[in-house]
C-alpha cells in the first residue's frame, strides 16, 4: 500500500461519523449490545470486537491499522510507552527456563528488563555483539526462544544484519523482535527481512511532537493475538483514545518530518566531520560509518541522530560545550520538532553509580525540524570552546 494511502485514508470511514474529516475521539470505556445473543457472540472474540476499551477502541484501532500497514505486517498493538511494548512482547512470549539473546548496549530500560526482570522469573539472557553474526550464532542455546535486536542502536548506532539474524533464528525456531525506532518504517522494513516482531517508541518520530509517550508492536496475526491475550489484556497496557488521536494527527506529517530531520542531520554530520574540533562522527548513512555497507543494504535513511567525539579528554570541556548550545535543548528523548543534545558527560560522576561504558567526550544530538544552517551556527559557536 502506498505511504500516502496509509497516512491519509487507511482505516478512515468518514460516513460512519457524519462525514467528519478528522476521525472522532471515541472517549468511552465500554460498548453496548442489543441482545444476549449478540453479546455472547462478541465476548467469544475479544481480539476483534468492541466490548471494552482495554481491548478494542475504534479511535485506537484506526491508528493500529495504519501502523501495521506502515510496517507491512498484519496487525499492530499500541502501548502507553515503548518500554511497555518491549516488556509486553517479551513477557507474553517467553516462559520460565527459556533464554533470550539480546544485543549488547540496548536501550537502557530494555537492558533492565532483560538482565534484571527476566532472571527474577527464571529466564536466562546473553548480551552479544550484534555487529558479529557469528557471535549471535554462538550464543544460541537449546532453550533460546527469543532474539532481541536494535538496529541502529541507541547511542553509537551499531547495526545487525537483519536478513542473517532472521534466517538464523528461523533455523532454530527463535522469535525475533527488533526495536526499529531509529529508522522508522520509512527507512527500514524489518518484516521484509523476515523479522517477526517490530517494536517502536511512538514517542519519537511516530507521534513526533514531544507531547505523547507511546509504544507500538507490529507482527503477524498469530503473534500479535498471543501478546493481546497475554500481556496486553492482563497488564492493561493501553493508551487513551485521545492519545491515539494525537498520534494519528502526528502521523499526517510523518513522511515530511522524518525526511526533513534526516536530510538536515546528514548536512550537519558532514559539517561536523570536517570540523577541526571534532575527532569523529557516527552517522550510519555517512560513508565513514564502520558498517556503512550494511546500512545501505538494509536501510534507505536513518534518524536525525548524530553522535560525535569532541577533540578533548576533559569532562569539563564536554560540559562547557553543551552548556554553550542555545538552539539545541538539553533533554532526553528525540523525534519531536525540536533539536536536542545529550552529552555522555552528564552520566559521569553520579554518587553511588558507575560511570557509563562510553567516553565522556561523546555527544549525541538530535536534529529536529529547524533550518539546518541556523542550527549549525549554534554548534559552530559552541565548538570554539574546545
Ligand atoms: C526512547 C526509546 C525507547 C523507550 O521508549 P518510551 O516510549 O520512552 O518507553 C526505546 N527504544 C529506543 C531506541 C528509544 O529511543
Amino acid at each position: 500500500m502506498h505511504l500516502s494511502e496509509i497516512l491519509t485514508h487507511l482505516g478512515e470511514t468518514h460516513d460512519q461519523y457524519f462525514g467528519a474529516m478528522a476521525p472522532p475521539v471515541i472517549q468511552t470505556s465500554n460498548f453496548v449490545f442489543n441482545s444476549v445473543e449478540e453479546f455472547r457472540q462478541a465476548i467469544q472474540d475479544e481480539f476483534d470486537q468492541h466490548i471494552y476499551t482495554r481491548g478494542n477502541n475504534p479511535t485506537v484501532n484506526i491508528l493500529r491499522q495504519k501502523l501495521a500497514a506502515l510496517e507491512e505486517t498484519e496487525e499492530a498493538l499500541v502501548f502507553p510507552s515503548g518500554a511497555a511494548a518491549t516488556a509486553m512482547a517479551v513477557l507474553s512470549i517467553m516462559k520460565q527456563g527459556e533464554h533470550i539473546i539480546c544485543v549488547e548496549k540496548p536501550y537502557s530500560w530494555t537492558r533492565v528488563l532483560v538482565s534484571e526482570i527476566l532472571p527474577r522469573y527464571g529466564m536466562e539472557y546473553s548480551f552479544v555483539d550484534g555487529t558479529n553474526s557469528e557471535a549471535i550464532k554462538n550464543a544460541i542455546r537449546p532453550n533460546t526462544t527469543m532474539m532481541y535486536l536494535e538496529s541502529p542502536n541507541t547511542m553509537t548506532f551499531e547495526l545487525q544484519d537483519l536478513a542473517a539474524c532472521a534466517s538464523l533464528a528461523k533455523e532454530h525456531g527463535i522469535i525475533t523482535l527488533i526495536d526499529n525506532t531509529n529508522c522508522t518504517p520509512l527507512y527500514q522494513k524489518p518484516a521484509r527481512f523476515g523479522i517477526d516482531l517490530i517494536m517502536h517508541t511512538g514517542t519519537k518520530y511516530i507521534n513526533g511532537h514531544s507531547d505523547v509517550v507511546c509504544g507500538v508492536l507490529c507482527g503477524n496475526r498469530a503473534l500479535i493475538e498471543k501478546v493481546f491475550h497475554a500481556g496486553y489484556m492482563t497488564f492493561g497496557n493501553i493508551i487513551s483514545p485521545h492519545d491515539a488521536w494525537l498520534i494519528m494527527r502526528g502521523l499526517r506529517t510523518f513522511e515530511l518530518r522524518v525526511q526533513r530531520s534526516y536530510e538536515s542531520a546528514m548536512k550537519i554530520a558532514q559539517k561536523l566531520e570536517a570540523h577541526p574540533k571534532v575527532e569523529s562522527v557516527l552517522f550510519p548513512m555517512l560513508p565513514s560509518f564502520p558498517q556503512h555497507n550494511l546500512a545501505k543494504k538494509q536501510m534507505t535513511g536513518c534518524a536525525g541522530l548524530v553522535s560525535f567525539y569532541l577533540k578533548t579528554n576533559e569532562l569539563k570541556k564536554a560540559e562547557e560545550f553543551t552548556n554553550l548550545l542555545k538552539k539545541f535543548l538539553l533533554a532526553v528523548s528525540w523525534g519531536g520538532h525540536e533539536s536536542l543534545v545529550m552529552p555522555i558527560a552528564a552520566f559521569y560522576n553520579m554518587p553511588g553509580k558507575e560511570n557509563p561504558p562510553l567516553p565522556s567526550n561523546l555527544v549525541r544530538i538530535y536534529v529536529g525540524l529547524e533550518d539546518a544552517d541556523w542550527l549549525w551556527e549554534d554548534l559552530e559557536q559552541a565548538l570554539h570552546s574546545i
